[in-house]
This record gives C-alpha cells, sequence and structure tokens, in this order.
C-alpha cells in the first residue's frame, strides 16, 4: 500500500538522538494513559504529563488484547483527541500501530512517533508488511519486544524498519512471556536479553516501560529505577487520571501524582564520574576483575580438558560417559563450596548444569575420537 501524500510531516527522524544529545543524562520520558478513552481523559493526562516533563504523550487507539470482548480501543475516533492534546501542550504523541491502515491513519493525523506492539514483533511477516508502508518516511519508531524471549526476533524487527529507511528506530524492553506464571511479574523482565540488544546495537535508544514488566503499580519505582542503572535511555510509563476505572490495564497505571512522586524518586546515575576519587579506584577493582576472569576462563580449560582425558579412559574401559550418582556429588558439593564463600547457590548451580553439559559433550568427541 502507499500512503497518500497528504499525511503531516513527522517529527525529526533523530527525535530520540537529538533528546539524548541535548540532555545526555536526563531519562526520556514518554507517558500516558494505556488506552485514549475519552477526549477529556486525554487532554486531562496529557496536561498533567506535560507538568510532569513528559517528553512524549502516550495512548493506545487500536489496543491488541489476547481476548475477545475486552476493550478494543476507541479507534480512529480518538486520533483527534490525540491531535487536540498535541496542539494544547505542545507535547509529540506516539501511538502503537499493527496494520498498514493503523500507519495511514495515524501520519494523517499527525502523530509523531510510532511503536510496534509485542503481539506484532512476533511476526516477522507483519513486521515487514509494516517496514514497507513505512519505506522512506522519516517517522521514529520505537520497536517493542516480542512477547517470546527471543533476541533475534526483536533486533530482527529493528532490522526491518532501518532498512525500510524509517526515522530513527529505537527499542523499548516491557518484559517477555516465559511460559511459566511468575508470581513477581506479569512479563518476567530477562535483563540479559536487553542487555544483549545493546551490546549488538549500542547506538540504540532503549527505554523500558516498567508498567507491562510489573504490572502493579508498586513495581513501578523499582523496575524503573533498575533500567535507568542499568544505563537506559528512557522510561514510557502508564499513567491515567482515574486508574481503578481504567478501560485496559487498571492495576498497573497509576494517578498522574504517583507518578510525579515515582519519577522524583528516581536516582540517575552518570556514566562516568569526573570526581578525582573515581577513577583510580575503579581501574583497580576492574583490574581485579579482568585477572579473576582470566584464572576463571584459565581454570575452565583445564577443568575440560581433564574431563577429555577422563572421556578416553571411560572409552578405553567401557564405562558410561555420564555417571548420575558423580554428578549428583558434584552438584552438592559444589552448592555447598558456593554457600560457604557467600554465593548464591542457585546461581552457581545454574553454572554448573552448563559446565557438566560441556563437559559430558567434551568428554563424548574425547571417546569418539578414541575410537
Ligand atoms: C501498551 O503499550 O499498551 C501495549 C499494549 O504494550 P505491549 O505491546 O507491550 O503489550
Ligand atoms: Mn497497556
Amino acid at each position: 500500500m502507499l500512503l497518500s501524500p497528504a499525511f503531516a510531516p513527522p517529527a525529526a527522524a533523530t527525535f530520540f538522538a537529538a533528546r539524548r544529545a541535548a540532555a545526555p543524562t536526563r531519562p526520556l520520558r514518554i507517558l500516558g494513559p494505556c488506552s485514549a478513552e475519552s477526549a477529556e481523559q486525554v487532554l486531562a493526562t496529557a496536561r498533567a504529563v506535560a507538568a510532569l516533563g513528559a517528553d512524549v504523550l502516550r495512548a493506545g487507539v487500536w489496543k491488541p488484547r489476547s481476548r475477545p470482548g475486552a476493550f478494543e480501543g476507541a479507534g480512529e475516533p480518538s486520533l483527534a483527541w490525540l491531535a487536540e492534546a498535541k496542539k494544547q501542550t505542545g507535547l509529540p504523541v506516539a501511538i502503537e500501530v499493527a496494520t498498514p491502515a493503523h500507519i495511514e491513519a495515524a501520519l494523517r493525523a499527525g502523530i509523531d512517533v510510532l511503536w510496534l506492539g509485542a503481539r506484532t514483533v512476533v511476526n516477522p511477516f507483519v513486521v515487514q508488511e509494516l517496514a514497507d508502508v513505512l519505506r522512506g518516511v522519516p517517522v521514529p519508531v520505537l520497536v517493542k519486544n516480542p512477547v517470546a524471549p527471543d533476541l533475534d526476533l526483536w533486533t530482527g524487527a529493528i532490522e526491518r524498519l532501518r532498512r525500510a529507511n524509517v526515522g530513527e528506530v529505537g527499542a523499548i524492553h516491557r518484559g517477555f512471556n516465559t511460559g511459566t506464571p511468575d508470581a513477581r511479574y506479569r512479563n518476567p523482565p530477562l535483563w540479559g536479553i536487553p542487555i544483549e540488544l545493546r551490546r549488538r546495537m549500542p547506538e540504540i535508544t532503549l527505554l523500558c516501560d516498567p508498567s507491562h514488566i510489573g504490572g502493579r503499580r508498586d513495581l513501578i519505582q523499582p523496575l524503573s529505577q533498575h533500567a535507568l542503572d542499568l544505563a537506559y535511555d528512557g522510561l514510557m510509563i502508564e499513567t491515567h487520571p482515574d486508574p481503578d476505572h481504567a478501560l485496559s490495564d487498571a492495576k498497573q497505571q497509576v494517578t498522574p501524582a504517583t507518578l510525579a512522586e515515582i519519577l522524583a524518586a528516581l536516582v540517575v546515575r552518570e556514566p562516568h564520574s569526573q570526581q578525582a576519587t573515581y577513577a583510580p579506584r575503579a581501574e583497580a577493582l576492574r583490574q581485579q576483575i579482568d585477572y579473576a576472569d582470566r584464572e576463571l576462563v584459565e581454570a575452565l580449560a583445564n577443568r575440560m580438558r581433564a574431563a577429555g582425558e577422563v572421556g578416553s579412559h571411560k572409552q578405553a574401559h567401557h564405562v558410561t560417559i555420564h555417571q548420575p550418582e558423580r554428578w549428583r556429588e558434584i552438584f552438592a558439593t559444589r552448592t555447598q563450596w558456593a554457600e560457604e564463600l557467600g554465593l548464591r547457590p542457585e546461581f552457581v548451580q545454574q553454572l554448573y548444569e552448563l559446565i557438566h553439559l560441556e563437559s559430558i559433550r567434551r568428554q563424548q568427541s574425547a571417546a569418539d575420537g578414541a575410537t
């Protein structure tokens, strides 16, 4: 589908990068309701978040609901409410788009920033279709992590949009569905995934959405703080004038007044410190870490070499590679050592599961080589 030429010009292609460059230590704030519900609700929220220093007003116009029958958003009429909110507050506005028709309607209505939702990003066909519609349109697009904990799906969607030459492409971490219910989170954060995204794409604007990770009001503050401590560039947080009566995601929305407290309590740390006392001590501690890591990797290499030798030895004596009682003993003793040394037992157990699998692999290949 080709976009008709009548759409309004979107915000600058480098919107988020420019905001970050202007205030490197000020987290970006995308604030607003889960869903646009009425003109009054949108305007009241827009005024409140403008007063909180929001960079962008967010609202859902078409809501992806897992099951039919729930509130699916007010649809196209709500675009006019957002346009009015933008006019009155000067805030750029962001909405989720999931179909070519959504994109066309959003750009016509002067929406400044688009985002792809977690349920859209799981489907490369849909992402490519949206990227094709957006080809060459300099609108900033934010890509939520896919529902599934699959980093390649996430980076793949980002690449599809980048190749389509849209404006800046950013990422929003909103947690994952891990298939097992988690008592703490609505969508467990699995922080390792966004950390790896950052390693692969160092320049990307990375935002955290603590509302959808936690699914609960009391988790917004600690999750936001954790994200800032991990050097995220900003936050997308849901807020509603009357959260208990919100038509979607009532449990995780807070009033603008509560949001003001949450934001005020956030501690923003710097990427570096200019204080004279910082660098020498940080450098000394990093040297200790480098040295310990070198020893760790050497110890692993020694361990695996011995595992290979035991593999050949077992093969020569017709002994099975895996011996459950030996593994039970290793697991128990290493857990005990970990506890004695002040390490979390679960951490060392997870590590040993990996080490044990690799050890079996080494023994197997040594045994195969010996035949
Ligand atoms: C939302 O931001 O309201 C939303 C539906 O998010 P997600 O795609 O992360 O579920
Ligand atoms: Mn929501």
